[in-house]
């Protein structure tokens, strides 16, 4: 068996049997048979099915919640707006099956037509810090494109997974459709990636095990799609409604813990209000409720697990220029206080590495070129965001900062209906919004010859000849 842990209390609050290698053969082999009818299933009655599964979650919310805040540490308050999102991703795609359209295209002889084809079985790979979420974010658009799948949760936090794949069955969707495996990444996960009936990855976690997973799909020719880490960039100009910015600097990085890939945990801030800045800062740190996740109050609640603690802490040594530091219960329970540290450079240990914790640095910039210049100094890019009252400078670096997506004036990331994904090493492919389907899908092209003796072959010198 293995336990999975509360990291609030360090308690046990479930015990799963163990699984590996024969079990993710077992599911995707479930998965491979389920398939031919799933596919056949025609559109409304897919979408039928899946508003179903949506019906059935929304009816859960608070008891998802409470799992889910137990089991990975997060705010109630958060967890349920989470599942909120849970819910509102099925829904969206639920709406998909019959809307997964084709093109005609003109051509000589005949009639060229696409399809949206759905691969087979897929394998969804996902990390513990919004475990149903991202979750969601795969599964739905899976299932809606006509696949069957394999999900395999963090080790750390497999509970609400599991839930999903109960109420995936209570809501009527058949048999082997969604299938769970809760083990660990090595095994289960490295299976699925190199499982020769698995048609396409998709992965979220950390830039390390996605690099790892690129190249063992290579021997299977596998589709993936990387959601992997960030270093984002929050740049404050001079001009900005500095006590906004500043109001919502802190919980851009400090939400879930620190342990969210959007974190804007580069703030750049202008020379000239870096001083001003801080000082509205502090205020919203020291306003932040660290502690138990099911109180109401908090704002923001443990590390996943000890070993997260030490790596955070790692980012903090006796040297460090803590600029502000905010409070956090003693154990039991993996604590650790938010910190601000500033003035940091760009090219500092704790200004290059992603931490996933409640660390922000504080960078300051000269002017715009200077800013986009430090915002794209990473390997990442992921997300950021833009704080100035000048429109023009806004969408000029909002296009120039390399990232996946940039808010101005807000630090909000991620939308359903908008896509989400990385520039550079943050990843590969997009999520959410209504190109997401065409990451589950084939483009097909069929030629349709209507008048025979007069198609592109018979203009051509021979069929070989064609590429
Ligand atoms: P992780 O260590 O990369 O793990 C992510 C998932 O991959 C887990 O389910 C893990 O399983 C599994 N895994 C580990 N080794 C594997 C292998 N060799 N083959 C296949 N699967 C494997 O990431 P994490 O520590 O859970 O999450 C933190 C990271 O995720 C951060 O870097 C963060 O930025 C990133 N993240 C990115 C996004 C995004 O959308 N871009 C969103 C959230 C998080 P086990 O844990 O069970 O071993
Ligand atoms: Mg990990």
């Amino acid at each position: 068996m293995t336990s999975v842990l509360e990291p609030a209390t360090e308690e046990v609050m479930a015990e799963l049997p163990e699984v590996g290698e024969a079990e993710t053969d077992a599911a995707v082999e479930r998965a491979r048979r389920a398939f031919p009818s799933w596919r056949a299933v025609s559109p409304g009655d897919r979408s039928t099915l899946l508003h179903g599964l949506a019906d059935a979650l929304a009816e859960h919310v608070e008891e998802l919640a409470r799992l889910e805040a137990r089991n990975a540490g997060k705010p109630i308050g958060d967890a349920r707006g989470e599942m909120q999102m849970v819910v509102e991703t099925f829904r969206y795609y639920a709406g998909a099956p019959e809307r997964l359209l084709g093109k005609t295209i003109p051509v000589e002889g005949g009639v060229d037509m696409t399809f949206r084809e759905p691969l087979g079985v897929v394998g969804l790979i996902v990390p513990w810090n919004f475990p149903l979420v991202i979750a969601a974010w795969k599964v739905a658009p899976a299932l809606a494109a006509g696949n069957t799948l394999v999900l395999k949760p963090a080790e750390l936090t497999p509970l609400s997974a599991l839930e999903l794949e109960r109420l995936a069955l209570e809501a009527g969707l058949p048999k082997g459709v969604l299938n769970v495996v809760a083990g660990s990444g090595r095994v289960c996960g490295q299976r699925l990636v190199e499982h020769p009936h698995v048609a396409k990855v998709a992965f979220t976690g950390s830039t390390a095990v996605g690099r790892g997973i690129a190249a063992a799909a290579a021997g299977t020719i596998k589709r993936v799609t990387l959601e992997l880490g960030g270093k984002s960039a929050n740049v404050v100009f001079a001009d900005a409604d500095l006590e906004q910015a500043a109001a919502s600097a802190p919980i851009a990085v400090f939400g879930n813990a620190g342990q969210d890939c959007c974190a804007r945990s580069r703030i750049l801030v202008e020379r000239s209000v870096f001083d001003r800045f801080l000082f509205h800062m502090e205020e919203t740190v020291h306003a932040l409720r660290v502690g138990d996740p099911l109180d109401e109050e908090t704002t923001m609640g443990p590390l996943i697990s000890a070993a997260q603690r030490e790596a955070v802490r790692s980012y903090v040594p006796e040297d460090a220029p803590v600029a502000i530091r905010g409070s956090a219960p003693e154990g039991p329970g993996f604590w650790f206080p938010p910190v601000v540290l500033a003035p940091v450079a760009n090219g500092d240990r704790a200004a290059r590495e992603e931490i996933f914790g409640p660390v922000a640095c504080v960078i300051p910039f000269e002017d715009e070129a200077d800013a986009v210049a430090v915002a794209n100094d990473t390997v990442y890019g992921l997300s950021g965001s833009v704080w100035t009252r000048d429109g023009a400078r806004a969408l000029r670096v909002a296009r120039a900062i390399d990232a996946g997506v940039v808010s101005i004036n807000s630090n909000t990331s991620v939308r359903v209906t908008t896509p989400f994904g990385g520039f550079k090493q943050s990843g590969v492919g997009r999520e959410l919004g209504p190109d997401a389907l065409h990451a589950y899908t084939e483009e097909k092209n069929v030629y349709y010859a209507t008048e025979p003796g007069s198609g592109p072959a018979a203009a051509l010198p021979s069929e070989s000849a064609a590429p």
